[in-house]
């Protein structure tokens, strides 16, 4: 952190906000120029309230050069990180291609789009089992019941399940039974329940907030990892922009930024972004060209009555054609499916 002072501050004025400084237990080096001094701060800065200087009567400006975020920031861990689900690699190479229903209805619907896309080529399977819904009289999801049938089709399978965790009260069952807890878009700023993913085992797919900066969406990944679980997974789901005819906008840029920014895998869920089951296709072909880890893309064996996202779930011969043209696309910029 530097803080620049205003020009010809005086001597007093220099100690007392140098003092301010080390009082927070950090050194500084002073730049004195002929109108104006620097105080550089030296050492870990991120505890520090900015803004408590930022309103100083003697300070011009202060800037941050190192981000809020430690953990999960490249600055300090150069090489991308690599996730590991039950033995499906994510990242470094690695793509995850997590396909299923928005929601688990029965054990016959789970087991069968389970079976279909794993011949297509994904290696997770999706399904939630507790909804954030909109609306308290949609379908809020089977609940635990839901979790077995995800558990069954996994050992029907052999695919790892991905599922999403609303509440701290399921935590140990979750962590138990779940290969990847995901935490929705609605949940990512639950503080709280990031601080409880510290404790567990397994790793998490973070999806970005409605309306997250990166900045937000990092230092979500960065209270699960200060809390003790460094594995994280970022998932773009789009954000919401002044645009109606599409559900959100999918943020493509989130890819390279997220490479530049962190070492985390980043994956991209074109379902949720577009709302349409005819955009998921161009959407996913340019995430990963775009060097995403990986998809989370709604697969529905009848999606004209699925209980949610009906409109935005592709019917498991679409997906089969979708991962044709990923694999092929995966190939050119040296990724494995
Ligand atoms: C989901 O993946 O089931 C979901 C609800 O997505 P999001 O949290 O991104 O809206
Ligand atoms: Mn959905």
């Amino acid at each position: 952190m530097i803080i620049v002072l205003k020009p010809h501050t005086t001597k007093q004025d220099l100690a007392r906000v140098e003092n301010m400084v080390k009082t927070r237990g950090l050194d500084t080096h002073i730049i004195e120029g002929s109108d104006m001094t620097v105080i550089g701060c030296i050492g870990d800065t991120t505890r520090i309230d900015m803004k408590l200087f930022e309103v100083d009567s003697a300070v011009s400006k202060v800037m941050h050069v190192q981000e809020p975020y430690k953990l999960a920031s490249r600055a300090f861990h150069p090489e991308d990180s690599m996730v590991d689900v039950s033995g499906v690699k994510v990242g470094r190479g690695h793509l995850a291609l997590i396909a299923g229903p928005c929601s688990v209805e029965s054990t016959e619907q789970v087991i069968e789009i389970a079976k279909a896309a794993k011949a297509s080529g994904a290696n997770l399977l999706r399904g939630g089992a507790f909804k954030p819904r909109t609306s308290p009289y949609s379908f809020q999801g089977m609940g635990l019941a839901g979790l077995d049938i995800l558990c069954e089709a996994r050992e029907a399978t052999g695919l790892p399940i991905v599922t999403e965790l609303m509440s701290t009260e399921y935590l140990d069952i979750f962590n138990e039974k779940v290969d990847l807890i995901q935490i929705g878009a609605r949940n990512m700023q639950n503080f709280d329940l990031l601080k409880q993913l510290g404790q567990v085992d397994r790793p998490i797919l973070l999806k970005r907030g409605l309306n997250a900066t990166y900045e937000e969406w990092f230092m979500s990944a960065e209270y699960i990892m200060a809390a003790g679980n460094e594995n994280v997974i970022l998932c773009e789901r789009g954000v919401r922009t002044f645009e109606s005819y599409t559900r959100n906008t999918l943020d493509l840029q989130s890819i390279p930024v997220v490479r530049k920014l962190t070492h985390l895998p980043i994956i991209v869920d074109p379902s949720h972004a577009g709302g349409k089951w005819w955009l998921v296709e161009p959407m996913a072909k340019a995430a990963i060209a775009a060097g995403a880890d990986g998809l989370m893309v709604e697969v529905h064996n009848n999606p004209e009555c699925a209980l949610c996202d009906g409109a935005q779930s592709l019917k498991p011969e679409k997906y089969d054609a979708l991962i044709k043209q990923i694999s092929g696309i995966a190939q050119v910029i040296g990724k494995t499916l």
